[in-house]
């Protein structure tokens, strides 16, 4: 073992007793149990009122969960009971990227939650195969830049937020992990020179990871289509995580850069919830010991985060629309799998199915058609700048869209999110 990883997990140790075992294995370590549930249980009562309320009225008096099914029982949170969490106590407030018109929600962590989560991405770093020290390219959009956002922080008084985020970014990946970031702005996903821009400068740092949303790495791989590989000739996996994946762009991405994808389910809120490995087709396994995942009536995710004990999340509504299986993966391990399918936000196709993000996806990536976005609000195909009408048409029929739905077009002014996602569906 490495001097760096021996030096991390003795610090990690420090913070979490189970750090080595968290870190050991995806899904590894043991965080549940009723005990864990109930402790969670009593504390978001205690800080808010009106869950508290509801969970009354849900457990019909009894103040503890006295089974599993109790705990179905529970009501659903929401980004409200989040928001209402005092930030009292926190080594950490996260902000999510908030997609689309959801905004932003604060996520609280003590010290507890925050090694919990950082062993979990040592596990997720190694099932993709790289050790402590390897080179890492992340691809980020320049939204997330340190010091992009450092002088709002510090005029907002966010000192010790700015601290824990230059801890994270400059001295423990940069120094210790050995990642650099490589920024990009929302051109990358109109102009093909900025996309080929943004893979010669990953490629140029020889990364043996390449971590990426998965809109970036369509945008990369659409660039490369043609052209003779810049480099990569050491990349071993691609780690995406952030948006939703296709199987035809993890497919490109393994047979064009020559390296293994792997696919994670995480969020701000709750973590890294589930993980994909090299057998598992486009399913993930679930992270058994730090997340119980749910799917309510609609299809949507719920998933609990038992490792936050500061402001717990407890049946939270992710907004995502998945599958859950139980069983055993190609790879011979038992556990609950998921597929991710996107967002809540779907479109239906003249045959009436309804189809998330990952399906358009895969409608679309092969074609050769430019980036453009189904908008429900305006009724239109958003495209970028120079595409018009006839890009609109080819949309159109390789999506098998309802005729009548997304009629008109509009150039030039795709949708960014704040964090800088690109969706489909924005
Ligand atoms: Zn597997």
């Amino acid at each position: 073992m490495n001097l760096r990883k021996k030096a991390v997990l003795a610090a990690g140790t420090l913070l979490r007793r189970d750090f080595r075992a968290i870190a050991g294995a995806f899904g590894g370590g043991e965080r549940g149990g009723l005990a864990v549930l109930n402790d969670r249980l009593v504390k978001a009562r205690r800080l808010l009122p009106e869950y508290d309320a509801a969970c009354a009225a849900a457990l019909k008096g009894s103040g503890a969960l006295a089974s599993m099914e109790d705990f179905r029982r529970l009501p659903l949170m929401g980004r409200a009971e989040l928001a209402a969490y005092s930030g009292r106590g926190a080594l950490a407030s996260l902000k999510s990227g908030g997609t689309g018109s959801a905004g932003h929600v604060e996520t609280r962590l003590d010290t507890g939650a925050v090694a919990a989560r950082y062993a979990a991405l040592l596990a997720v770093l190694e099932t993709a195969g790289w050790r402590m020290g390897d080179k890492t390219a992340a691809l980020h959009p320049r939204e997330y830049a340190f010091f992009e956002n450092l002088p709002a922080r510090l005029a907002a008084g966010k000192f010790g937020g700015a601290l824990f985020e230059f801890f994270q970014q400059y001295l423990l990946y940069r120094l210790v992990h050995n990642r650099k970031n490589v920024y990009y702005g929302g051109g990358i996903f109109s102009s093909p020179e900025a996309a080929l821009a943004l893979a010669e400068a990953a490629a140029s740092e020889r990364p043996v990871l390449l971590i990426t949303r998965p809109d970036a790495l369509m945008a990369v791989l659409r660039a490369l289509r043609g052209r003779a590989l810049p480099g990569f000739d050491r990349l071993k996996a691609v780690l995406t995580v952030g948006t939703a994946l296709g199987d035809t762009v993890r497919a490109e991405a393994q047979e064009r850069l020559g390296a293994e994808a792997f696919n994670m389910y995480a969020s701000t809120e709750l973590g890294y919830v589930a993980l994909s490995c090299p057998r598992s087709n486009g399913w993930l396994h679930a992270d058994q010991a730090g997340h119980i995942l749910e799917r309510a009536g609609d299809g949507e995710l719920v998933c609990t985060d038992l490792d936050n004990a500061l402001a717990p999340v407890l049946r939270y509504r992710t907004g995502d629309i998945g599958e859950l299986a139980e069983g055993a993966c190609a790879c011979g391990t038992r556990g609950p799998l998921l597929k991710f399918r996107g967002r809540k936000d779907r479109f239906t196709d003249a045959a009436g199915g309804r189809l998330y993000e990952a399906e358009l996806i895969d409608r679309v990536f092969g074609t050769g058609l430019p980036f453009f976005q189904l908008d429900a609000a305006s009724s239109s195909i958003l495209l970028p700048p120079g595409a018009g009408e006839k890009e609109a048409a080819a949309v159109r029929e390789a999506l098998g869209l309802l005729p009548g739905a997304y009629g008109a077009v509009g150039a030039g002014n795709l949708k960014i999110s704040a964090s800088g996602k690109f969706c489909f569906l924005p």
